[in-house]
């Protein structure tokens, strides 16, 4: 050993497993020269090297300037060492340390190199639906536990043949410990099933192809569950599809073999185009063109299709371009109504077979099921809908180590969070908390993150509301484990994971929180939704909101924008007769007995809903009396608001109240003068937005604060949060908003743990 021969020990903790981060080491040591070894530890990766000074500090700079793709480094250390006098450079066996653990990769798109080998008839996995390999394929969904290790993953059950175990075992090959590996000689198989028909392989790919381009609705198994499939051109199948699935409106998810083809459909952006392609192959809303061959029924009454590319090398055969084959596919969660994805094909032949005429299906089993995610692109800025398959699990790093929280999360669009250290685990979305097989998915994921993370709660956090199923089961948990429990009031959970997103620091400074959604019981048993706030992690108060109005038969109200309009009306005084819009959707009977229900106050709690006052608005406009899902009519209003318009309907601000009563008075003189409903919508809008700046200025200058953090399910509709965006921003606000996690609910559990986590500080 020579004078200059020095070591060094560098630990690594990150997405470094299952990513071919050795690989990289070891090449990077070799090219080098450098000897000593790396190695897997259940919290990431060690590395001992011995070399010159220079060498290794070159080695050190290029270990994390050249990374693998999906490799993500959070933590990296190093140590000086004394010389070991190694010879050479290995990869050395994983060392587990109990209770450890690190992150796990989300489920990762096909790459750019598998889908060559796919489609090269002299490669010998040519047409293989299931290769992969360190760069891409199949992670959480398959992972069972920690270190993730081929016998942990449901590839388990397949021995590999002798050409994969020599890729596998080759450090320098791309499938070097790729724990999915596989090939047709060895790995999972294509079957299909139909009435009469069971074939495999190949031909069970041409029997799904043959029965989608007859206008049958095939049964698809992807990554994280089955797919509903059919072709997308075809109304008949797809009105058909509508009618079993008993989803009346909701738009159906969307899938292309490439670009070009949703390009035929869609406007895309340089920002969408980019969503669209990036690792994590999310559902993007679109701008739909016009007068093209799309069944109407893909989307009654929006403006947008969501779209996505094909994912896996699966959907990529299942699309592969051909004369007369659908160039696009309706690919929509199998289901039954709100219920979770089905995963398990034990679960899906009866469960199914009303649904789907065949089902396209593989024997790698799915161990956790996961949705698609979905996104929209508004000014640049990516918005996550639903944060699911490619995003979960990936944790999101904490400004500091905080002790271990479960927060169990919302009612609506849930997802749960785990924290650790210095590490936010927000679940994959879960769904309505409203059916006992969604709460079954719940718990079930809340125990397999807990397992692989290896986190045991010390706190417990939940929302206010007494009837919410997730609280049900944190108030049970935290008594029976004798944790402690904080609840947390609806729209300070939204601030906290707003402020959480944006990395804010737990400090005593604060900031305004326009919260603004359909529902959240307030400290006061109203139920709130249109909130200005003024707080940090600790605490709250919540000078503005909007003026409580009466929502008449509760959760019944938010299915019937028209029971919202006739309240919002009878609130500004204003008397309806049944020329309204709304006061047409009832009979002469329940007119007078929602008259009634409302003056006496029979099942009708007061509320500042913002979403509800949005129903109202386009019930009045004539754009939706009943919703079919969650935000219809609002979704419908927003389509239609005209971006050219910018007058707006006026509000009155004043002693912390923001009435609408001279909004609904212009909607009503503008109804009278037959305006367009699209100038209606434009005008409401605006003047949401006017509102929101003005009550933003008054709290400014009387606390001096200057930073708005936006959160809250209304900020997806994006008219509203681009001009309340451009009049804040005028206005030199600072503004803060989601972009990582959704705005709706998706973000409370986060935001529950951060406010748990400062509370117990
Ligand atoms: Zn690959
Ligand atoms: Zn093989
Ligand atoms: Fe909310």
């Amino acid at each position: 050993m020579t004078a200059q021969t020095s070591a060094v020990q560098i630990k690594v903790q990150g997405i470094v497993q299952g990513v071919g981060f050795r690989p990289h080491v070891y090449s990077l040591a070799t090219r080098n020269k450098l000897t000593g070894w790396v190695r897997n530890t259940s919290a990431g990766v060690e590395i001992e090297l011995n070399g010159a000074p220079e060498v290794l500090e070159d080695f050190y700079q290029r270990l994390q300037a050249e990374l693998p793709p999906l490799a993500r480094i959070d933590h990296i250390e190093r140590q000086t060492i004394s010389p070991n006098g190694f010879s050479d450079f290995q990869i050395i066996e994983s060392q587990p340390l109990p209770g450890d653990f690190l992150p796990v990769s989300p489920d990762r798109a096909i790459c750019a190199d598998c889908q060559r080998e796919l489609f090269d008839p002299h490669d010998r996995r040519y047409r293989y639906p299931f290769i992969n390999c360190t760069n891409c394929g199949p992670r959480f969904t398959i992972i069972e536990d920690i270190p993730y290790d081929r016998p942990k993953t449901t590839m388990r059950e397949f021995t590999m043949c002798p050409r994969c175990r020599a890729e596998y075992d080759n450090p320098l090959d791309r499938r070097f410990h790729a724990q999915p590996t596989a090939c047709a000689v060895c790995g999972p198989r294509l079957i299909f099933l139909a009435a009469g028909i069971k074939n495999e392989s190949e031909a069970a790919l041409q029997s799904a192809r043959e029965w989608i381009k007859s206008g049958k609705i095939i049964a698809v198994k992807g990554l994280g569950g089955f797919h509903l499939a059919c072709d997308a051109g075809n109304e008949t199948a797809v009105a058909e599809l509508r009618r079993r699935k008993k989803r009346s409106d909701k738009a159906f998810a969307l899938m292309a073999f490439n670009m070009a083809a949703i390009e035929t459909y869609a406007e895309v952006s340089p920002a969408e185009r980019k969503a669209l392609l990036s690792n994590e192959r999310p559902i993007v809303l679109l701008k739909a063109k016009e007068h093209t061959n799309l069944a109407p029924s893909i989307a009654p009454g929006q403006k947008r299709l969501g779209f996505m590319l094909a994912y896996t090398p699966l959907h990529l055969l299942l699309l592969e371009p051909e004369q007369d084959f659908p160039d696009v596919l309706v690919m929509t969660s199998a289901n039954l109504s709100e219920e979770p994805i089905l995963y398990r094909d034990a679960d899906v032949i009866p469960r199914l077979s009303l649904l789907a005429d065949g089902y396209l299906t593989n024997d790698r089993p799915i161990h956790m099921r996961v949705d698609d995610s979905v996104m929209q692109i508004c000014q640049e800025i990516p918005q996550i809908i639903r944060r699911a398959r490619g995003f979960a699990p990936d944790a999101f790093n904490l400004p500091a180590s905080q002790p271990s929280i479960f927060a169990a999360g919302a009612e609506l669009k849930n997802t749960f969070c785990l924290t650790r250290d210095r590490y936010a685990f927000v679940s994959h979305f879960i769904g309505d908390l409203e059916n006992y097989e969604t709460l079954t998915s719940f718990e079930e994921g809340i125990q397999h993150y807990e397992k692989l993370f290896r986190i045991r709660p010390e706190i417990i956090a939940c929302d206010l509301h007494p009837d919410y199923l997730a609280s049900k089961y944190a108030r049970q948990r935290a008594e029976a484990e004798g944790l402690p429990l904080v609840e947390v009031q609806h729209h300070h959970a939204h601030l906290a994971a707003c402020l959480a997103e944006n990395h804010w620091p737990d400090s005593s400074e604060k900031v305004i929180g326009v919260c603004f959604d359909g529902t959240g019981l307030g400290t006061d048993g109203a139920i709130w939704g249109g909130e200005f706030l003024v707080g940090n992690y600790r605490e709250f108060a919540r000078p503005w909101h909007l003026a409580y109005t009466p929502l008449p038969g509760g959760d019944a109200a938010a299915r019937q924008p028209a029971r919202m309009a006739l309240a919002h009306l009878n609130s500004a005084g204003i008397d309806w007769d049944e020329s309204f819009a709304p006061a047409q959707n009832f009979c002469a009977d329940e007119r007078s007995l929602l008259r009634q229900q409302i003056r006496l106050k029979l099942n009708t709690p007061m509320t500042s809903s913002m979403g509800r006052l949005f129903d109202a608005a386009a019930s009045l406009c004539g754009v939706r009396q009943v919703n079919t899902y969650e935000g219809q009519a609002a979704i419908e209003f927003e389509a239609l608001a005209d971006p050219q318009v910018t007058d707006a309907y006026p509000f009155l601000i004043a002693n912390g109240l923001i009435d609408p009563a001279p909004m609904w008075q212009a909607l009503i003189a503008d109804l009278s003068q037959n305006i367009p409903g699209a100038t209606m919508a434009a005008r409401f809008h605006n003047g949401i937005a006017q509102a929101t700046l003005s009550v933003c200025q008054m709290i400014r200058q009387e606390t001096g604060i200057n930073t708005v953090a936006l959160s809250g399910g209304v900020w997806q509709n994006q008219y509203l949060f681009t001009r309340a965006k451009q009049l804040l921003e005028a206005q030199q606000f600072q503004l803060l908003f989601h972009s990582k996690f959704p705005t709706n609910d998706g973000a409370i559990a986060l935001g529950q743990a951060q406010i748990a986590a400062a509370i117990h500080q």
